[in-house]
């Protein structure tokens, strides 16, 4: 405990304000210690206190000039965490909560997912505190070409392969790519994500969602259960939502709700899929469009949610599948979501529920899948997608999807046999944490003091 406690106090004076990289890394290494305890050479090698330090960090300025001709500057940032495993690997995001903190909590967490898939990548993760909405499509593109004007002298397909994230889709990587293109002279993998024009996998766009649903199918098959018939809770209305509610219906579960940052639609019947990509995917608005075509469903706006938690969390619902963004389910939302009878809870999103929902899931003992283990299909499928670009060759639809399930079947494996290893076989948090930490600690110690 002390060894964790001041890992923790040293980061706060090393890295100061950074607090969701330090509830990253706290929730990571609690669960290490039953191995910690075990395996002395972790300590002998400090894998911790390597670990918790990124092998490199870049911050950048990023200027580019708006419609009406005026100068804007943002802050750019690639950390490029850990490259025992491989290439570092990981999204960029933008958004304007974006900061060194958030940024390395992500790219830490990326570590473990990535390792977990059981494919040749590292971690790291990058971004900018850019806010795309409301943007015209040239004020992207020019942001994104100042953004690669930096960022392209540290990236490469066999070095660090960035993807998409929140605020970062086709769109922004084709104009990253075609940058890097024109710097570098190179046509190479060093983005995924990419369009299917031009060197993008099938299955990539829906691969974070369907995954995350493949995962809580694997939870309930391990006790007999299956998600036909579910009533579900979705939040979010991005990317990883979207294809969450695809493969939701697709196995015959009914999605009721998502939500976006103005408020949680929540639609009974269920929501319906084509109008969300309309709205979601074509036209760039708000959720409560929505009501426009189905007055049937309830909009309830950000302003009307409990002062202890997110709207989504307090309807009732079998499953739940945070998919938006980091601490959106509160430990007040975790107790409703357990007394109204939710059996299990898998995570699109990058640590979407605080450390205390974590713990009521936990102690509640219905199955919770961790964000690093359930939302692993996308960088999975981003490997695919590298794998393709480096032997010239592209994959059928069912063949990724084949290939996607299989990856996710055995993240669920190797996270509850390592948890009943250690004694918890429910605690797939203590497991995949555990799974991935081992894979890239051994690396480490193989590969010297580096
Ligand atoms: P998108 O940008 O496509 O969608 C994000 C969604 O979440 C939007 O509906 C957005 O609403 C909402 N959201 C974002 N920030 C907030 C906030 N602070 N409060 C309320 N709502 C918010 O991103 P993705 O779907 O790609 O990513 C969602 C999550 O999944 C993130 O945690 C990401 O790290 C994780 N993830 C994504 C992967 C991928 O392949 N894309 C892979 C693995 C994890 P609005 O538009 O109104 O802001």
């Amino acid at each position: 405990m002390t060894y964790i406690h001041d890992t923790i106090v040293r980061l706060q004076k090393t890295s100061p304000a950074q607090a969701e990289f330090y509830q990253a890394v706290e929730e990571v290494l609690d669960s290490l210690q039953p191995i910690l305890e075990t395996s002395e050479q972790y300590k002998r090698h400090a894998i911790i206190e390597r670990m918790v330090e990124p092998e490199r960090q870049i911050m950048f300025r990023v200027p580019w000039v708006d419609d009406q001709g005026n100068v804007q500057v943002n802050k750019g940032y690639r950390i490029e965490f850990n490259s025992a495993l491989g290439p570092y690997k990981g999204g960029l995001r933008f958004h304007p909560s974006v900061n060194a903190g958030i940024i390395k909590f992500l790219g830490f967490e990326q570590i473990f997912k990535n390792a977990l898939t059981g494919l040749p990548i590292g971690g790291g993760k990058g971004g900018a505190n850019f806010d795309p909405k409301g943007k015209s499509d040239g004020e992207i593109m020019r942001f994104c070409q100042s953004f690669i004007n930096e960022l392209y002298r540290h990236i490469g397909p066999t070095t660090d392969v960035p993807a998409g994230d929140i605020g970062v889709g086709a769109r922004e990587i084709g104009y990253m790519f075609g940058q890097y293109k024109r710097l570098t002279g190179n046509y190479d993998g060093v983005f995924t994500g990419k369009s299917l024009l031009w060197g993008g996998s099938l299955v990539r766009k829906e691969a974070t969602g369907y995954g995350c649903v493949y995962f809580a199918e694997y939870m309930l098959e391990s006790k007999g259960d299956t998600l036909a018939g579910k009533t579900c809770l979705v939040s979010g209305a991005g990317n990883v939502a979207i294809y969450t509610i695809e493969k939701l219906y697709q196995l015959g579960a009914r999605p009721v709700t998502c939500s976006d940052s103005s408020g949680t639609l929540y639609h009974e019947a269920g929501i319906n899929l084509d109008t969300l990509k309309q709205l979601k995917e074509v036209r760039k608005v708000r959720l409560n469009e929505y009501l426009v075509v189905h007055p049937d469903a309830k909009f309830i706006p950000v302003e009307d949610y409990p002062a202890d938690g997110n709207a989504v969390w307090r309807i009732s619902g079998q499953l739940a599948f945070p998919c938006a963004t980091q601490n959106e389910l509160s430990e007040a939302d975790a107790k409703t979501l357990v007394a109204n009878g939710c059996i299990a809870v898998s995570e699109g999103a990058n640590m979407p529920s605080t450390q205390d929902a974590v713990e009521v899931f936990l102690d509640a003992r219905i199955h919770y899948g961790p964000g690093k283990a359930a939302n692993a299909g996308g960088v999975a499928t981003s490997q695919l997608e590298m794998a393709q670009n480096a032997s010239m060759q592209r994959w059928s639809f069912e063949e990724v999807d084949e290939k996607l399930k299989v990856i996710m079947k055995n993240i669920f494996l190797s996270a509850s046999s390592t948890a009943a290893e250690f004694g918890e076989p429910h605690n797939l948090v203590l497991g995949a944490n555990i799974a991935g930490f081992r894979k890239v600690a051994d690396a480490m110690i193989e590969q010297g003091v580096v």
